[in-house]
């Protein structure tokens, strides 16, 4: 089978690689998700991904810190679980790179995105990790502005849920999934699948984001081979 996509990035929560303990990293969790990777690279995928932190550490929970501090603390938290991740994907023989938007020469490149993109065409997983280096910045915005530089045709959002619904699908029983959205809608209903810059940057440069649960083992590959799961944002006019 053909993939739909050339060229993608995986945005990883932070609290996906944690498992249910919902902090830290549960090794089997992430040695999973690995393997689905593992899997979109075997279809000549170029797979490039960039993961969250908040299963250590989120900038905004920290009220009594000073903001940028608390950010720069959750940036390095990004680079412990894309570490984490390299280490899981070279177990399996993916050949893999970090690279990082906080220089840190002696555990991963910074990032050059002419270089990104080469590691890409080699075959080569790329983790960005660091998140944009920039406090206030969240690692959605992050993917968002990675998936605009490197040129990725859609940004594969993996949650807990299996999509985008009207209200708390944990609390309300009959909250509604669904299918297709535009970004106006994400903004205008203030749903909460990426922040609202992320979802802006998306808009601004027409990157289709698809939100999908990684509970399904085969998920990721079924999203790449143009499977339709979960809930797509877009423009209007494709929808
Ligand atoms: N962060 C930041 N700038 C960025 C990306 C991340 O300051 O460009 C910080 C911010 O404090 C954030 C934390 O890193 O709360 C972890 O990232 P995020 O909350 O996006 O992780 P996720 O919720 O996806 O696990």
């Amino acid at each position: 089978m053909r993939p739909k996509y050339k060229r993608i990035i995986l945005k990883l929560s932070g609290e996906a690689l944690a498992g249910d303990k919902g902090f830290g990293i549960n090794q089997d969790v992430i040695d999973a998700i690995a393997v689905q990777v593992k899997e979109i690279v075997k279809l000549d995928v170029e797979v490039s991904i960039v993961v969250g932190g908040g299963n250590f550490w989120r900038g905004r929970s920290h009220e009594g810190m000073d903001r940028t501090t608390a950010d720069y603390m959750g940036m390095l938290a990004t680079v412990i679980n894309s570490l984490a991740l390299q280490d899981s994907l070279e177990n399996i023989g993916i050949m893999t790179r970090v690279q990082t938007a906080i220089e840190m020469r002696q555990i991963a490149e910074p990032y050059i995105r002419r270089r990104a993109v080469r590691h890409l065409e080699k075959g080569r997983v790329v983790i960005f990790a660091a998140g944009t280096g920039n406090p206030y910045f969240s690692t959605d915005t992050t993917a968002s502005l990675r998936a605009a530089e490197i040129e990725a045709e859609v940004i594969l959002l993996a949650k807990k849920v299996d999509g985008v619904y009207d209200s708390d699908p944990v609390e309300n029983p009959n909250a509604k999934k669904y299918e297709d959205l535009t970004y106006i809608e994400v903004l205008k209903k203030g749903l909460k699948v990426m922040d609202s810059t992320a979802t802006s940057l998306c808009m601004d440069n027409k990157i289709p984001i698809i939100v999908f649960s990684l509970k399904n083992p085969e998920n990721i590959k079924r999203v790449v081979l143009g499977e339709k799961i979960g809930t797509y944002v877009k423009e209007e006019d494709l929808c």
